[in-house]
């Protein structure tokens, strides 16, 4: 089966369901740039995207949606389907499917070496997303072909639910709506779940105080004996995170994520080797070899490279094997969830255990799909479609552009 083209779709929809668009975010979360004040004083407005990107377009009348699906083409008629990516992701990776063109869809493994010898400056960032979504198209065209889900492909399922924690992200951080959302995913199920810090260093004590009123809330919601998490978003410093997790400890998380900026190595390993918190790291880092090196330095007690940005489903599958030997779990980064979930079933419970969930994002995020993996009581399941499941549900779609295509 060869690949014969490629079409990068943008599509257009409208979220409905709130009478107030502008607060569909409630808040955001901590960004490095707010060492900046022109950026610290910035809200929830910095999620809300704008109608190239696909987080949701929102304005005072509307939550405008647009995103772009990757679609492969072959000469057996079957269509790979991976995504949603943004506009200027589709430009990324328009150029490497046009080099695909002609291979052997079925042959994985050659056309991601091919793809990561082609970029060589890009092996890391921006093109390595771009390689990781035409990786996922890739595994979905197989399973088409062989009409197998995609985790059957890879070994699984090794069963057939998987937990997922609840992801908070945009969610208001005031201490009574977090009391009540925390309390709302415990009793909707979620055995575990994560809260953003919205301050950093740029905000002080008075911010730091605020960080940790969240995490004191949240415990207090939820109670003892309930897996509750924390992320930084590679906002904070060395000694800012000292400073915070000696006062974070007492609300006993399961992680501190991602507490300092991907590139200091020494200091994200020198905080997991003091911190009494465990440590989870890894979504802004890319291929086996940027896992390998976080894992030669004891940098991380969680991994978290995400399948549609580090390399896709080829290249995770090496990630899993390389974190296994090390006897670091892998729970992928959520950006895509179906891609994750055909991932983690068909790897160890032990070796991925569970799945990221992000509750508001993915309102945005699955808009499109039809079918979209949600969870229920707390538990992905899995369904027997083939391929990763990927399929829009027309009845959304407003527009439709071809924003790339081989046929240009
Ligand atoms: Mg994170």
């Amino acid at each position: 089966m060869k690949i014969t083209g490629y079409e990068c779709v943008e599509l257009t929809g409208t979220l409905e369901g709130y009478d107030d668009p502008q607060s569909f975010y409630e808040e955001r979360l901590a960004i490095p740039l707010d060492v900046y004040e022109e950026f610290r004083t910035v809200g929830a407005e910095y999620l809300m995207g704008s109608d190239d990107v696909m987080t949701p377009y929102v304005t005072d009348e509307e939550i405008r949606i647009t995103q772009t699906y990757l679609v492969l083409r072959t000469d057996e008629g079957l269509e790979g389907v991976a995504g949603p990516i943004d506009r200027e992701w589709a430009g990324l990776v328009a150029p490497i499917a046009e080099f695909l063109l002609g291979r052997d869809a079925l042959a994985t493994a050659k056309l991601w070496d091919l793809m990561y010898r082609h970029e060589v400056h890009g092996r890391r960032g921006k093109t390595m997303k771009a390689i990781s979504v035409i990786d996922c198209a890739l595994w979905d065209l197989k399973g088409k072909y062989y009409d197998e889900p995609v985790y059957r492909l890879l070994g699984g399922p090794t069963r057939t639910e998987i937990p997922a924690y609840a992801s908070m992200l945009g969610y208001s951080v005031e201490p009574e709506d977090v009391r009540e959302r925390a309390q709302e995913m415990k009793e909707a199920g979620y055995r575990a779940q994560k809260w953003f810090f919205r301050h950093g260093p740029g905000s002080g004590t008075e911010g730091l105080q605020r960080n940790v009123e969240l995490a004191e809330t949240a415990r207090d919601a939820v109670g003892e004996g309930y897996d509750l998490m924390f992320d930084c978003w590679m906002s904070w410093d060395r000694p800012y995170a000292e400073r915070a997790i000696r006062k974070l400890e007492a609300y006993d998380p399961r992680w501190i994520e991602e507490p300092v900026h991907p590139d200091k190595l020494d200091q994200l390993a020198d905080l997991r080797a003091t911190s009494p918190i465990p440590i989870a790291g890894g979504e802004h880092e890319y291929t086996r070899w940027g896992i390998h090196q976080l894992l030669q330095r004891d940098a991380l007690d969680v991994i978290q490279a995400d399948t549609c940005w580090a390399g896709g489903i080829t290249e995770l599958q090496r990630i899993c094997t390389l974190a296994s030997v090390h006897d670091v779990p892998v729970i992928p980064h959520g950006h895509s969830v179906s891609a994750n979930l055909h991932l983690t079933a068909a790897q160890s419970p032990t070796v991925s255990p569970m799945l990221e969930y992000l509750v508001k994002w993915n309102e945005g995020f699955q808009f499109f799909l039809e079918d979209p993996p949600v969870p229920e009581d707390g538990t992905l399941s899995l369904d027997d479609r083939p391929g990763l499941g990927i399929v829009v549900d027309e009845s959304t779609v407003e527009e439709r552009t071809v924003v790339h295509s081989s046929d240009e």
